[in-house]
C-alpha cells in the first residue's frame, strides 16, 4: 500500500488548502468556519513519480468536548495510522498553547513530523517562520498553501521522510 501522510493540525490553519496543494487538486473542503472537515480523508498524491495517500482531518483541540473531542479523536487516529506527519501551524499567529499540547501528542505518537508554518504569503512572514524553531520539530517548512509558495520543498520533504 501506499504511505499514508497525515495533515493535522488547529481548526483554520489551512490544513484542508494544503491537502489540495499536496494532491495537485480541489477536492478537499476549505471553509472559513472551522470544523467542517470532522473525519479523516484519504486523497491519492503523486509526487516525482511516487504514490502516496494524504490524509486531510478536522482540527485538533485538546480538552474538547462532545463533537469536537469526536474530531480530535479522529485526528489522533490519523497520527497513529500515518507513516509520517504534517503539523500545520499558522504563522500570521504563532504557536499557541494548543499548538504546543499538539506537539505533546505528536512527540508520543513518535512518528516523522514536518512543521509547515502556513499562511506565510509574503516573505516577511516566511522569515518569521524560523521563529517556530523553538517547537523542538526542526526546520520549519515555510508555506502559502493558498498561493502555492513552497509546496515543493515540503513535498520534497515528505517524500524524504516516508
Ligand atoms: P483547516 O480548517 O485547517 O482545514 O483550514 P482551511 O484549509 O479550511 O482554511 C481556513 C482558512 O484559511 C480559509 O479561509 C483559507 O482560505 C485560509 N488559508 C489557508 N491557507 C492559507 C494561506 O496560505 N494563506 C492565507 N492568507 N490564507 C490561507
Ligand atoms: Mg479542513
Amino acid at each position: 500500500p501506499a504511505p499514508v501522510v497525515a495533515v493535522v493540525g488547529r481548526p483554520n490553519v489551512g490544513k484542508s488548502t494544503l491537502v489540495n496543494r499536496l494532491i495537485g487538486r480541489r477536492q478537499a473542503v476549505v471553509e472559513d468556519v472551522p470544523g467542517v472537515t470532522r473525519d479523516r480523508v484519504p486523497y491519492d498524491a503523486n509526487w516525482n513519480g511516487r504514490r502516496f495517500t494524504v490524509v486531510d482531518t478536522g482540527g485538533w483541540e485538546p480538552d474538547a468536548k462532545d463533537r469536537a473531542r469526536a474530531i480530535a479523536d479522529q485526528a489522533e487516529i490519523a497520527v497513529q495510522t500515518a507513516d509520517v506527519v504534517v503539523f500545520v501551524v499558522d504563522v500570521t499567529v504563532g504557536a499557541t498553547d494548543v499548538d504546543e499540547a499538539a506537539v505533546k501528542m505528536l512527540r508520543r505518537s513518535a512518528k516523522p513530523v514536518i512543521l509547515v508554518a502556513n499562511k506565510a504569503d509574503n516573505q516577511t512572514l516566511e522569515i518569521e517562520a524560523t521563529s517556530l524553531w523553538s517547537m523542538g520539530l526542526g526546520e520549519p517548512y515555510p508555506i502559502s498553501a493558498l498561493h502555492g509558495r513552497g509546496s515543493g520543498d515540503l513535498l520534497d520533504a515528505v517524500l524524504d521522510a516516508m
